[in-house]
């Protein structure tokens, strides 16, 4: 899956359903009421789906939701070089996992570091030679490719690494702290927040990720 094209699917989906986007952080929350630095606006339900951000938005979440910051590498064969892996290769190099994903423009997305490093979203050097390094021995042909992007983002990493969905207050929820699998998990995570918008029942498994479960229940 291409989660920038995924992303940009649900903003037009979003949108074509009468979602509004604004551009403020929000500051606070205080029950159903969200501030941002321009408004504050009282809601019927709120769900906080902050990523690792969410832990600053509310007490419940505040010890639970760490940032784990993550590098990937995107990059391109040049007109003399093999064309990449046709379908995605996982492997283990000296211990660490690395992915290539190849995409179906010709782009090669390789994958991914993972760092206790808070809200730094930096690329280094280290991460970019340490995902180059084992890419280059699963790929040789990698070398001769042109690096056409580098970038860090945060996964929001939960005490058990499974996410917190359930409610927080009345009307507040957390979709938060799916950790290295919010792709794979956004579908049932938005089959949960939709039925309890509705005042219905949850996909089964989901009572499991309330927030306030110990590590060991089961979850997802
Ligand atoms: C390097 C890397 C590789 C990954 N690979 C995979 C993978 O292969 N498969 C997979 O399933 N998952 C993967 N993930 C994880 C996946 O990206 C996350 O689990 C997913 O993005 C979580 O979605 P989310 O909407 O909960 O949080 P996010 O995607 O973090 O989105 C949170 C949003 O909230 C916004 N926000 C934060 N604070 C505020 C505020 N105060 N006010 C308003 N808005 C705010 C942010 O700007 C952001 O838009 C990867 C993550 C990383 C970093």
């Amino acid at each position: 899956m291409d989660n920038r094209r995924l992303l940009d699917a649900l903003r037009t989906a979003a949108a074509g359903h009468g979602a509004e986007f604004v551009p403020e952080a929000v500051t606070d929350l205080d029950g159903k009421r969200v501030s941002t630095s321009a408004r504050t606006v009282g809601a019927d339900a709120v769900v906080l789906a902050a990523g690792a951000h969410s832990a600053r938005l509310h007490p419940a979440l505040a010890d639970r939701v760490r940032p784990l910051k993550g590098e990937i590498l995107r990059l391109r064969p040049r007109r003399t070089s093999l064309p990449p892996p046709r379908h995605t290769v996982r492997a283990t190099v000296e211990g660490r996992p690395v992915y290539l994903v190849p995409r179906a423009d010709g782009e090669l997305v390789l994958g991914a570091t993972q760092y206790e490093a808070g809200f730094d979203t930096d690329v280094t050097a280290r991460g970019v030679r340490e995902l180059l390094d084992a890419a280059e021995r699963v790929f040789p042909a990698l070398a001769e490719y042109t690096l056409t992007e580098t970038t860090a983002g945060l996964r929001a990493g939960s005490a058990d690494n499974l996410p917190y969905l359930g409610l927080l207050d009345d009307g507040v929820y957390a979709a938060a702290g799916h950790h290295r699998n919010g792709l794979l998990q956004a579908p049932v995570t938005a089959e949960a927040v939709l039925a309890w918008l509705a005042g219905a029942a949850p996909p089964r498994g989901v009572a499991g990720a309330h927030p306030d479960r110990t590590d060991s229940e089961e979850s997802l």
